[in-house]
């Protein structure tokens, strides 16, 4: 799959060579006569050719190559997007710095430097607190969950005001699933060993780890490692096993702790300029939505498919999987629902968004508190 869509991608690179507008304009002229004709030229005198609209867009990813799983979805949806209309709807796709930066997808979309982007929208908190419910808040949905309130439960509708600030509508395509805890040099005695405790970890989780004592530092993606060897963070987050083999992350901390409570179900997005939308004939709409929605399915296929795997060669590394204790998980519980609580009494447009969010996670986990987690307690352990 890896292979493939490489040699596609570098096709289409190759391709537009050094092009990279937006509309421009008829592919095949000359080659092909549309079946209805009729059109006259803007002379008046002869017909023209129909062709079908070639569109090239090109697409910032927050997201680095080596993110297979997530940017590869991106990818993805634009190998679908290209076979499906014959290639005459050409999505080139970049990887997170080399447009603009990996947290400026939201401005270059707004900005129509891109026409397209792919990110997390809690990235984007500084403007919009309430931006964080597009993808994950602390103690928040499940991947399923959270899929299901942004497309039918009303959350979308929702989130959509608000990306109608920003001249942008967000697309939800993916999710990493529940992510694991992270990675700590040493063994944590409980809620008590995160004082002091330097760890990477950003967002919201760094809000509630800062809360609970930690000493929270953020820190890109390449430079985590070489902090955590060095000894400069006792601790850091990443994904899960698949992504977090990838950065070694095994070699220099021995303690793998789970669950990511920050991060039960992050949903990515795709987001799309307004004015790009509106360019679009409305058959390409149509397929950019199921593009997306493939490519969504396709990342937590991956994601699923591969975490296993990874899990059980990271184990063999000596590695001790480890559960968060009691206490620090509901410190941490509680120390995230204050927060929300905060961000809602001091903004009104946050508070209506929170709160139909909290009523449908407490729906969602009655209903899930049912079959799904009596069938996992039952099961899990005795398969193994
Ligand atoms: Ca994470």
């Amino acid at each position: 799959m890896r292979t493939h869509s490489g040699v596609l991608g570098m096709k289409r690179r190759d391709f537009l060579g050094s092009l990279g507008g937006s509309l421009v304009g008829l592919a095949g002229v000359g080659a092909a006569v549309s079946a209805c004709g009729g059109e006259k030229s803007p002379a008046g005198s002869s017909p023209i050719v129909s062709a079908q609209k070639k569109i090239r867009w090109r697409l910032a990813s927050s997201f680095p190559r080596s993110l297979d799983t997530i940017f590869g979805a991106a990818e993805f949806m634009a190998e679908r997007v290209s076979a499906m209309t014959d290639g005459a709807f050409d999505i080139r796709v970049y990887p997170g710095g080399e447009l603009v930066p990996g947290l400026a997808v939201l401005d270059a979309v707004q900005n129509r430097t891109v026409q397209i982007g792919q990110t997390c929208s809690y990235y984007y908190t500084g403007k919009n607190p309430a931006l964080a419910f597009d993808t994950c808040v602390p103690f928040g949905m499940t991947a399923r969950q959270q899929s299901a309130w942004l497309g039918e439960g009303g959350g979308g509708e929702l989130m959509a005001k608000v990306f109608s600030d920003f001249g942008v509508r967000s697309f939800s395509s993916g999710n990493t699933g529940a992510q694991m805890g992270g990675w700590f040099k040493e063994e944590l005695s409980g809620l008590e060993g995160l004082k002091g405790l330097r760890i990477r970890i950003p967002g919201l989780g760094g809000d509630v780890m800062s809360a609970l004592g930690a000493s929270v530092q953020v820190i890109a993606g390449g430079e985590i490692y070489p902090a955590l060897e060095r000894g400069a963070i006792d601790a850091t987050e990443w994904v899960g096993p698949y992504d977090d083999e990838k950065l070694g992350f095994y070699k220099v901390a021995k303690n793998y702790y789970y669950p990511g409570w920050w991060e039960p179900g992050p949903a990515m997005s795709i987001y799309v300029g307004e004015a790009a939308w509106a360019s679009l004939p409305a058959r390409y709409k149509e397929i950019l939505k199921s593009a997306i929605q493939e490519a969504g399915v396709e990342m937590q296929r991956r994601y699923d498919a591969r975490n296993p795997a990874a899990l059980k060669r990271i184990l063999a590394h000596g590695v001790s999987l480890r559960p968060f204790s009691e206490d620090l998980m509901e410190g941490a519980f509680a120390a995230s629902t204050q927060i929300l609580e905060d961000y809602a009494a001091a903004d009104a447009g946050y508070a209506e968004i929170y709160k139909h969010w909290r009523a449908s996670r407490a729906d969602q986990f009655k209903f899930f508190s049912t079959a799904e987690l009596a069938y996992a307690k039952f099961a899990y352990p005795r398969a193994l």
